[in-house]
């Protein structure tokens, strides 16, 4: 509601404000080309002032959830590894005896520990890890094998600090481990003869076959960030489109302005359409523009309308008129022996006098009624009202004039009068007729000794 007010009331001022002419300025013209590719730049700036932000946004996405997956993948891995080396040294401390090496082979009391592989080739089928245990830093059992099928057995672990962790008695996962060149993610476990750690258990996923494991969640956030990235820069086109149509819309209205100063032009209602800082931005625009027309039609001794806001004006009266079959007035006055006041008491006191009698035109037009200064010391007048009822306000204007005392100083004053010429508009008379109907009769008044009205 406040919005149409707004629309309504920004569009009104522009009613009431005076024409101009309407004639056309070429050069601030901008032709439909030129209008076109302008409205391209603005377009493709605010493309590229989304775009470039929504991009970067969606790489950093990308990097941060790929970032977050591995950790969290990572973590997930090594949790599984940890559960599985456990798994497999609980399961050899419920063996009965002591660990040691015999003839190369690891026993546990009595026990040949080579015996128990297939628990670890179950694991390794269970988890699709690899698993090894070690005698002090010797790989005794394992389930690595290389291409031919050999298993990796009397390899010792290249990272001291892993062995001398573990030998103290600490789980120890690890991301990278090298096992035969090759990069593994690894938890070593220990086990112990009674309280004293003689070896490890150490489970490893390839860390090729966790990059595969994963590759389908890493393709999954690409894609979900690349088309979140679309959707939003779609959803910003779609509404900076409607953001730039709304200025697009004001530029017009500036540029119609500019180029034909009247006071035709109206603001689009799309510039309202959101109570936001473009309608702000719209409503100065109308009021900038009121006021330029103002300025423009208005004469600045009298505030009266020039002689181009008064033909404009005259010709909105003859128009209505005409469509309506109204009849109307049209008045020439001439101030009498106005010279003399300029020769006499200076052109400031003419001006005084010219200020002071136009403003009792003006107190005298009444509702669509208008006075303009039509010349130096000319006024023209339009009256919506036929010869007798406009001759009745002439006699009362020219009643006020004379009773209007111009003071020059102590014991000097002087009074003024003035003459009329009328026409009435009768449904078939031209504006110029009009006009050169109210001059002739103004001619007459004068010749006939002045201070009278011709009709
Ligand atoms: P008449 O009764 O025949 O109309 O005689 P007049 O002296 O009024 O007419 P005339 O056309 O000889 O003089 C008009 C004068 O108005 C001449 C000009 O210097 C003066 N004038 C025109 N514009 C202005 C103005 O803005 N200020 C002042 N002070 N004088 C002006
Ligand atoms: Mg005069
Ligand atoms: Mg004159």
């Amino acid at each position: 509601m406040d919005l149409e007010n707004n629309l309504a009331k920004v569009n009104n001022e522009a009613e009431s404000s005076v024409n101009s002419s309407d004639a056309e300025n070429p050069a601030t013209e901008a032709l439909p080309a030129e209008k076109h590719k302008r409205r391209k730049k603005l377009w493709l700036q605010i493309c590229n002032i989304t775009l470039i932000p929504i991009l970067l946004m969606g790489i950093l996405f990308i990097c941060i959830g790929l970032y977050s997956l591995r950790l969290s993948a990572v973590k997930e891995t090594l949790t599984t590894l940890r559960g599985a080396s456990i798994l497999t040294a609980e399961h050899f401390s419920s063996i009965n005896g002591l660990y040691h090496m015999n003839h190369g082979e690891l026993y546990c009391g009595d026990i040949r520990m080579n015996d128990e592989l297939p628990f670890l080739e179950n694991e390794k089928r269970a988890f699709g890890i690899e698993l090894s245990v070690f005698y002090g830093n010797n790989r005794v059992m394992t389930t690595v094998t290389d291409e031919s099928g050999k298993r990796q057995l009397g390899t010792v672990l290249a990272d001291n600090r892993i062995v001398t962790e573990v030998f103290k008695g600490n789980i120890v996962s690890t991301e990278k481990n090298i096992i035969g060149n090759e990069p593994y993610l690894c938890v070593y476990v220990p086990i112990y003869n009674k309280d004293k750690v003689v070896g490890m258990v150490g489970s490893a996923l390839f860390l090729k076959n966790f990059y595969r494991m994963n590759r389908i969640f890493y393709i999954e956030i690409a894609i979900l960030t690349i088309v979140t990235a679309l959707i939003t820069f779609l959803l910003i086109t779609v509404l900076s489109r409607k953001i730039v149509k709304r200025l697009i819309v004001i530029r017009e209205y500036m540029e119609e302005l500019v180029r034909k100063q009247t006071a035709d032009q109206r603001m689009d209602p799309l510039a309202f359409s959101r109570n936001d800082e473009i309608a702000d931005l719209a409503t100065h625009a109308v009021s900038a523009g009121n006021s330029i027309k103002n300025v423009m039609g208005t004469d600045p001794l009298t505030g009266l309308y020039n002689r181009r806001a008064g033909r404009q004006r005259l010709i909105k009266l003859w128009e209505e008129s005409h469509k309506n079959y109204n009849v109307f007035s049209v008045v020439i006055g001439d101030l009498d022996h106005f010279k003399n006041v300029n020769d006499k008491y200076g052109h400031d006191m003419g001006d005084t006098v010219l200020t002071k009698i136009s403003e009792i035109l003006k107190r005298n037009c009444k509702e669509n009624d208008f006075a303009v200064r039509w010349g130096g010391e000319e006024f023209l007048l339009g009256f919506c009202m036929a010869r007798e009822d406009t001759c009745e306000v002439l006699k009362n204007i020219s009643k006020e004039i004379k009773r209007e005392a111009f003071f020059v100083e102590e014991g000097v004053i002087f009074h003024m009068s003035i003459t009329f010429g009328v026409a009435t508009f009768a449904g078939q008379e031209k504006i110029d007729d009009l006009i050169t109907i109210a001059d002739r009769n103004l001619y007459k008044g004068k010749n006939s000794g002045r201070d009278c009205i011709i009709s």
